[in-house]
């Protein structure tokens, strides 16, 4: 890229506006205003909270680190660790989370902290365009580019991404110049080299796809393929591995679809999101069951308490079924984007927006507990109280470090904090897109889009809804003049039965679809769209064994769980739900503005086992029932652990009516 390249302004997270497979056109960041509702008020706390917030907590962590990496007296014999090496892409995502949060206001105080947060990187790029903090002394040169492990790939792919998020938003060239020299090294290492290798943990790829779409230059789109063919998706029967590595890398393989068409790389994307679907995804959209490699685990390995479910996999799902949606516009993605960011992402941060989930639990005892496999540890002078807080978490953490004292010491790089604030900070430009035959409406909140259709007619697009609380979903069009297109609106697969008007004009919607309303719009006309929500109970695969005779209440698109705080005169964990002899039970809905933020609260009978369970053990006794009635409350799973560490699950138990008399 020429130093005088003029910045697009149109600052979009990824530029479909060439891509010869893309279906759909993503629009900018700026072109949509959340305006309150469920995503207006998060939006709004993480722009005005957390990202302010993690800047003091990544200049804690990382600026000296990069200070030290600059100083050329600093030339130690070894690299640092590897939980080391992977957490400076913290920055580079937090660059990225404030660059879009710039998106609709100027702000003096966010752009300081952006020039600060610059001005510790650009010294610590080498000659030839190196770039990675640990890695920058000299006397560590000879190990560069030595291992996989070393996240050297992982930085460089986060830096990317936060430099093109930079130029896109503020038209500055400064962050972008670094990127690209960043690329062009590793062009000469990988591309124009001879290195075999797959990345550690795949970014670089769609970092890469990206860069190609802003500068145009079509070696980083084949060094992007370069890398995804030798990782070797075709062959992937499953998906499989580390779940953050996975979903990151399937995004990739979306943005080189959209630019090569390659089939090879929908095919394996489509197999492996169906595979996910059908085995290895918790009711909440979360992903990862097992802990150990942080990985997707086996077929149905899905425990609850002990799940990994990392909000950095869920966030790499949401990201790789938008990417989906956009080259094959099939609702089924937003769908699976919704469920993902309602609860499995959300879930990650704190209403305050000030403390993080590295990992989902999807029941809890409240409180830590102890790993067996660590007593050594124990034995080297932990204390228990500490020990049991590091092991599991109990409550969401401020940051997550890597050589605090305990008990902050938990995970050893905070990557889902910045992930999350980028997510948030990103979120406008999920609600809509384009394609040549009009406008298309994926998520509702109140929001105004104010964009164009394809042939430059500008057009707004207003919402007013109560969504995800209620489902009517006002929709005014406005074009600047009378004009002829399609507007297609999502009917969510959740529904059983949607009714929709278009100008007062009854329109068939069928749910799992969008909804094609083509006619010549008048600044004004309405779409009124009407999704009942009643509450369901969702079962599993009973090959998931944790979730056997058991059922989850999920209300529109969002899952409950029932916490202690609300039912606290038993244990939740041992909680069933009440079903009638016929039909679904009664729920007690109410909106309740002053819990939470705003949540609709469920209510419904419930039972829990009668006296003390005493041995583990017993004889099945099939003369009574053995159960007391009580009334179970439940919240939004999306926003549990908001009033202080306690037990909650989302899986109950069902026990028939007949079996409590
Ligand atoms: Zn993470």
């Amino acid at each position: 890229m020429s130093a005088n390249s003029q910045p697009t302004h149109k600052n979009v997270v990824i530029d479909l506006s060439a891509s010869p497979h893309a279906k759909l056109r993503s629009v900018p960041v700026s072109a949509v205003s959340l305006e309150g509702g469920y995503w207006g008020d998060r939006f709004r706390t993480n722009a005005e909270t957390t990202i302010p917030y993690e800047f003091e907590m990544i200049e804690e962590d990382l600026f000296d680190k990069f200070r030290l990496a600059a100083d050329p007296a600093h030339q130690p014999d070894e690299p640092p660790s590897p939980h080391y090496r992977a957490r400076e892409a913290n920055i580079f995502r937090w660059l990225e989370a404030a660059s879009f949060a710039l998106s609709h206001d100027p702000d003096p105080g966010l752009e300081d902290l952006i020039d600060r947060a610059l001005d510790i990187i650009e010294p610590v790029q080498d000659d030839d365009g190196y770039l990675h903090a640990n890695m920058a002394p000299i006397s560590l040169r000879h190990l560069r580019w030595s291992h996989e492990d070393m996240n050297e790939l992982y930085a460089a792919g986060h830096l990317i991404q936060g430099a093109i998020a930079h130029r896109r938003t503020t038209g500055d060239d400064r962050f972008i110049k670094i990127a690209v020299r960043v690329a062009d090294h590793i062009h000469t290492i990988f591309g124009a080299g001879d290195k075999e290798w797959r990345p550690s943990h795949p970014v670089i790829e769609m970092a890469l796809v990206e860069l190609y779409r802003e500068t145009h230059d079509r070696k980083y789109l084949d060094l992007a393929c370069y890398f995804i063919d030798h990782v070797g998706t075709s062959g992937m029967e499953e998906i499989a591995g580390h779940s953050v590595v996975v979903t990151f890398l399937l995004c990739g393989v979306i943005d080189a679809y959209a630019e090569t068409g390659n089939p090879a790389y929908l095919e394996t994307s489509e197999k492996l999101l169906r595979n996910m679907v059908e085995e290895k995804m918790y009711v909440t959209g979360a992903l990862g069951g097992r802990r150990n490699g942080e990985a997707m685990g086996q077929p149905f390995e899905l425990p609850h308490e002990h799940a990994y479910a990392e909000t950095c996999a869920a966030i790499g799902s949401a990201m790789w079924n938008w990417r989906l949606l956009h080259v094959d516009p099939d609702a089924r993605y937003s769908d699976l984007m919704e469920l993902h960011f309602y609860n499995s992402v959300m879930c990650g941060v704190s209403l305050d927006g000030k403390k993080f989930f590295y990992d989902n639990p999807q029941s809890s005892c409240g409180h830590g507990y102890f790993d067996p496999w660590r007593v050594g540890e124990m034995q080297r002078g932990r204390d228990y109280e500490s020990y049991r807080n590091w092991i599991g978490a109990p409550t969401r953490q401020d940051w997550f470090y890597v050589d605090r004292p305990e008990p902050k010491h938990m995970y050893r790089v905070a990557c889902c904090p910045p992930n999350l604030a980028r997510t948030l900070a990103e979120l406008p430009a999920y609600y809509y897109s384009t394609s040549e035959a009009g406008v298309w409406v994926h998520m509702y909140n109140n929001s105004t889009l104010d964009w164009q259709l394809e042939d430059g007619t500008p057009v707004a697009i207003v919402q007013r809804t109560e969504y995800p609380w209620d489902g009517r979903i006002e929709i005014e069009v406005k074009p600047e003049q009378a004009v002829e297109f399609s507007v297609f609106v999502r009917i969510p697969g959740w529904c059983r039965s949607a009714t929709a008007t278009a100008a007062g004009e009854a329109l068939a919607a069928t749910p799992g679809e969008y909804l094609e309303i083509r006619r010549t719009w008048q600044t004004g006309d309405k779409i009124v769209v009407d999704l009942p929500m009643p509450v369901e109970l969702l079962v599993a695969n009973p090959m998931a064994t944790e979730t056997r005779d058991s059922v989850t209440v999920k209300r529109g698109p969002i899952v409950y769980c029932f916490e202690a705080i609300d039912n606290p005169e038993i244990d939740v964990r041992e909680a069933s739900l009440v079903l009638p002899e016929e039909g679904l039970p009664e729920f007690e809905e109410e909106y309740r503005d002053d819990l939470l933020g705003g949540v609709v609260v469920l209510k419904a009978r419930g039972a829990v086992p009668d006296g003390e369970w005493g041995e583990l053990y017993r004889t099945l006794d099939t003369s009574g029932s053995g159960h007391r009635e009580i009334t179970l409350t439940g919240i939004p799973y999306l926003a549990w652990d908001n009033r202080g560490a306690n037990a909650m699950t989302i899986w109950l138990q069902r026990l028939a009516e007949s079996a409590l008399v």
